[in-house]
């Protein structure tokens, strides 16, 4: 976990910002309960996004909206996630701290360091390579030393770092990708949204003592596609690894 560093974000000028934004998440919390069966989110988790300083994530002429519960572009096509997802996908990680996660769609890697306050490690994985250039270089500057990324096809997984006491994916899939329950502890939690553009729905996927798989839908949700790249050489991608 991130308990000192300049990620610790007490003498930013945004501080007023992120308590606004947690204020806004726990109302949407509320809004969307009848969905989600979670009104109120694990104080743990508005904790974690309340100190994760969200400007560094996004482009500098985005820096004042960055607070706003909203998404907001990170370049290649790709979105920086609405705050509340980011939280509701944590919450229902149900992360503790000796967990090793994987996080499938690093991005601006907002995901990652939310979630690398709260668990030992985290694994991150990102097809768009300048992104996951850029996301480590982030990362690391910030001081969030328990999150590694690489750049490869998340629906793969990380084989090499299996099993993962939770998977957290952040781009659409029209099924779950096997490689991924393979990949997940026994007790373990996969959440990730399912569907294709005209529809979608974030499940979460829990894995019993037995390896016996349940599914339960959580709330309609818009994400970009789980891009299937047809051709990552071997070099490059985590395949195997
Ligand atoms: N978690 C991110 C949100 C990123 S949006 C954040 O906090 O900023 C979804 C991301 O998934 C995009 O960056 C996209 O490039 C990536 N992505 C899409 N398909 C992927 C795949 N097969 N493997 C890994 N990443 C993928």
């Amino acid at each position: 976990m991130v308990t000192s560093g300049s990620s610790e974000p007490t003498t930013d000028n945004f501080e007023c910002a992120r308590r606004q934004l947690i204020a806004e998440i726990a109302q949407e919390a509320r809004l969307a309960a009848s969905f989600t069966g979670r009104p109120q989110l694990a104080p743990k988790v508005l904790e974690a996004v309340a100190r994760v300083p969200r400007h560094e994530f996004v482009h500098d002429r985005d820096r004042a909206f960055a607070y706003l519960n909203e998404p907001l572009p990170i370049g290649h096509g790709q979105t920086i996630s609405q705050p509340y997802i980011v939280a509701l996908m944590t919450d229902l990680l149900a992360p503790t701290p000796e967990h090793v996660v994987l996080d499938v769609g690093t991005g601006s890697g907002y995901q990652a360091a939310v979630l690398s306050r709260l668990v030992r490690q985290v694994y991150s994985v990102e097809v768009v390579p300048e992104l996951a250039a850029h996301a480590a270089e982030r990362l690391s500057r910030l001081g969030y030393d328990n999150v590694e990324v690489r750049y490869g096809d998340g629906a793969r997984g990380w084989p090499s770092h299996a099993p993962f006491d939770g998977i957290l994916v952040a781009a659409a899939a029209e099924d779950v990708p096997a490689a991924l329950i393979d990949q997940l502890k026994a007790g373990g939690r996969l959440i990730i949204p399912i569907g294709t553009e005209f529809g979608q729905s974030l499940q979460l996927i829990e894995k019993d003592a037995g390896g016996t798989v349940r599914q339960r839908l959580v709330l309609p949700v818009a994400f970009v596609p789980l891009v299937r790249p047809y051709r990552l050489d071997d070099e490059n991608s985590n395949a195997g690894r």
